[in-house]
């Protein structure tokens, strides 16, 4: 059986963006006769508030969109993405990390590798240097004893090195893709404030909740290579990908958070109708 999904982050109010993506994988599954999932990715406590998590429940409905099951809310499941994480760690795949932006940035230009940002695929700022890759054991006891704030990394080399043979995933349309996913170095895991990240997440969950196929917007493609490496490394299953074009406005620009008239709150108040919002989305996807 297909089963697709839907997975916000309650950061903002759902725009027309988001409504695209939505109503991609809500067709896909009820052409399919499959399941349509709805999940809340909020763990980032500073970006995420309660009050975008209603609305976007609540615009979805407005739009005609109705999910299967009960909406996953990932920030009342930290206990699982901790256990994700201590079974990395008991491998020896994550390692605490100590430094903060600023040093980071710091080494990333002294070792005159001009910071490589790899925010088009996943704003996790410059590939990270490696410093605490080479603490001592003993070093990291101590500094995790003293209670010193951290992150957790994925050991990139050691990743690579567990997992058995070339990865790829399967994105419709296309086909096997291959996954080179050294470039984003060694990734963030859990955050200083959450156990837990995107990635650990997103990968995660669509194991857990039996996702067969992900429809996303092409801006998180090339983590799709990243995510792979999870699934590998955690023996979950591959779901296919269909990644889909993002929206623009009528300039060609790609449609963002701040364009609040694009919001369908905002939409919804100057009068629009649903089916007038699918009508745009379909013109906007052209
Ligand atoms: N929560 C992510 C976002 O809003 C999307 C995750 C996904 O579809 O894989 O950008």
């Amino acid at each position: 059986m297909l089963v697709t999904r839907f997975a916000p982050s309650p950061t903002g109010y759902l725009h027309l963006g988001h409504a695209w993506s939505a109503l991609l994988a809500w067709r896909r599954a009820r052409a399919a006769g499959g399941r349509f999932l709805l999940r809340l990715e909020d763990i980032d406590p500073l970006r995420c508030r309660p009050e975008y998590a209603a609305a976007a429940l609540e615009d979805l409905r407005w739009l005609g969109l109705d999910w299967d099951g009960p909406v996953r809310v990932q920030s009342e499941h930290l206990a699982d993405y901790r256990a994700v994480l201590e079974s990395l760690r008991a491998r020896g795949l994550v390692y605490p990390c100590f430094c903060t932006r600023a040093a980071i940035a710091r080494e990333a230009a002294a070792a005159a590798a001009a910071p490589h940002s790899v925010a088009d695929g996943g704003a996790d700022g410059p590939v990270y240097p490696g410093t605490c890759r080479h603490l001592s054991e003993d070093e990291r006891a101590a500094r995790l004893a003293a209670g010193e704030a951290h992150v957790w990394r994925l050991d990139m080399a050691r990743a690579l090195d567990s997992v058995a043979g070339p990865l790829f995933f399967e994105e419709e349309g296309e086909g096997r893709i291959a996954c080179a996913p050294a470039r984003f170095g060694d990734v963030v895991l859990a955050r200083k404030d959450v156990p837990a990240s995107y990635h650990l997440c997103v990968t995660h969950d669509d194991a857990l909740q039996g996702v067969t196929l992900v429809t996303r917007g092409a801006d998180l493609k090339p983590l799709t290579e990243l995510h792979r490496l999870l699934q590998a490394l955690m023996g979950w299953p591959a779901p296919r990908y269909a990644h889909h074009r993002l929206l623009t406005d009528a300039s060609g620009r790609r449609l963002a958070k701040r364009d609040h008239a694009a919001t369908l709150r905002a939409l919804r108040a100057g009068g629009v109708s649903p089916a007038e919002v699918v009508v745009r989305l379909e013109a906007g996807s052209k």
